[in-house]
């Protein structure tokens, strides 16, 4: 199998060279692995796809496969045991790995974007030699624990506390919708230091599981992404070392607005990748179909639904590779990111409801997959911003570009 590792570096020195308007046409080695992800999709993702729905099971196997493959933290530089590609690069592989299985996707997104690459950007040295590489191989993954109970959208005004006792902090609070959550072998956790501060009091904390004080709570039973779990993490009187504290005493909410805005490029890959699934299963389905003596691909209103998919598909495409370029040359895409994650996943969720529709009733039972892109499809316009938040976001940077 081909090895993402190394392989690259020619590849990044182009893109970053030929600019966005290089972005339709990929350099050979953004092709590679885009080739390499599609081939594991197919043969490992697609035939399992639907049984790790049905049975709310873990992809364990795969997500061995894809630590193996360099994709379970590949912005992250080789030094800790990253794969040292780009954003760019990680857009393609979550939306070829998300084509394929849409948990393989959340994952791994969770996995790059809010741990790996969160512990990289904002820890020192020895959090990340301890942290970062054991999630690298696909062995363990981390998860990410803002929202909670009460606060969600707002992230700013989180309850779990964390008190500082001598040489250790103590956490008290629950943290719930945490991807993930099950299977992390660690946890980074924000929780407020001093809540008079409100968002400058929050902190963020790297919570190994085996803490004291540390338990889970259910797994959640979702419409849709059921191969990965989702679940409550409670802290009672949880116990960490001082040194497990990112950056300084009340940046954690900073760390997780920074950490959000890279993880919409990835939430937007898999978006798209849903997206393209239903779109391909529509015109295979459309192409065999037969009605009125012909296949219905040959219908006007089955074309016309097999334009508009494409049309949202490659547009949205274009927004999520000019976000994470724009990431990789240094330049802010908070707005362009939030526009990538909002068009990808309204793309994913217009292309699973045309695609059920172009399928008729094949489309309503789970023989076919396009139900299951449906519902997998939901949640990319709820999770790391909902839709109506990704609309704040881009409204409030473009009234300040115009004012
Ligand atoms: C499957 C799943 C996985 C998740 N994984 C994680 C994870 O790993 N880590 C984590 O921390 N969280 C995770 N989440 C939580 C997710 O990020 C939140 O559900 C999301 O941010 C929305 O918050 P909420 O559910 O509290 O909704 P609310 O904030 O209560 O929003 C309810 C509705 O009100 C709207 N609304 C709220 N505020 C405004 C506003 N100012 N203007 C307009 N409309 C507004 C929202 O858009 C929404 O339509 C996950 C959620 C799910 C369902």
């Amino acid at each position: 199998m081909f090895m993402l590792k190394k392989s690259m570096n020619l590849g990044l020195k182009l893109i970053n060279r030929r600019g966005i308007a290089a972005l339709s046409a990929l350099p050979e080695t953004h092709q590679m692995l885009q080739k390499t992800c599609r081939d594991f999709a197919d043969k490992e993702l697609i035939p399992n796809a639907a049984k790790f729905d049905r049975k709310h099971l873990y992809p364990k196997e795969q997500i061995k496969k894809m630590g193996d493959l360099g994709l379970m933290a590949l912005a992250v530089s080789e030094k800790y045991g990253g794969t040292g590609l780009d954003y760019l690069a990680y857009a393609i592989a979550m939306e070829e790995i998300s084509r394929g299985c849409a948990s393989c996707g959340v994952i791994m997104s969770v996995n790059n974007s809010l741990f790996t690459g969160l512990i990289e950007a904002f820890g020192n040295e020895q959090q990340k030699k301890e942290f970062i590489a054991p999630c690298t191989t696909g062995d363990e993954v981390g998860c990410f624990a803002l929202s909670e109970p009460g606060n969600g959208s707002d992230a700013s005004a989180a309850s779990t506390t964390a008190t500082l006792k001598s040489d250790h902090y103590i956490l008290n609070g629950t943290k719930c919708w945490i991807t993930n959550g099950y299977e992390a072998n660690a946890a980074v956790v924000f929780a407020t230091t001093d809540k008079g501060l409100k968002h400058k009091g929050i902190s963020a904390f790297i919570v190994p599981k085996k803490s004291k004080g540390f338990s889970l709570g259910k797994k959640e039973d979702k419409l849709g992404i059921r191969g990965s779990s989702t679940c409550s993490l409670i802290f009672e009187d949880c116990e960490i070392p001082k040194e497990n504290i990112l950056g300084e005493p009340g940046y954690g909410f900073k760390i997780a607005m920074k950490v959000l805005d890279s993880g919409r490029i990835g939430i937007a890959g898999q978006a798209l990748g849903i997206a393209q699934a239903s779109l391909e299963c529509a015109i295979d389905y459309s192409n065999k179909r037969m009605a009125f003596g012909k296949p219905i691909s040959k219908m006007q209103t089955i074309q016309n639904k097999i334009s508009e998919m494409a049309l949202k598909v490659e547009s949205a495409r274009l927004l999520t590779w000019r976000a994470a370029w724009l990431k990789d040359n240094g330049q802010p895409y908070t707005k362009e990111a939030a526009m990538a994650k909002l068009a990808a996943s309204e793309a994913a969720t217009f292309c699973a409801h045309q695609s059920i529709q172009c399928l008729g009733g094949m489309g309503y039972v789970s023989d076919m997959p396009a139900e299951r892109h449906y519902r997998d499809a939901r949640i990319t316009e709820i999770y790391e911003g909902t839709s109506e938040i990704q609309r704040l976001v881009i409204a409030g940077a473009v009234l300040k570009e115009y004012s």
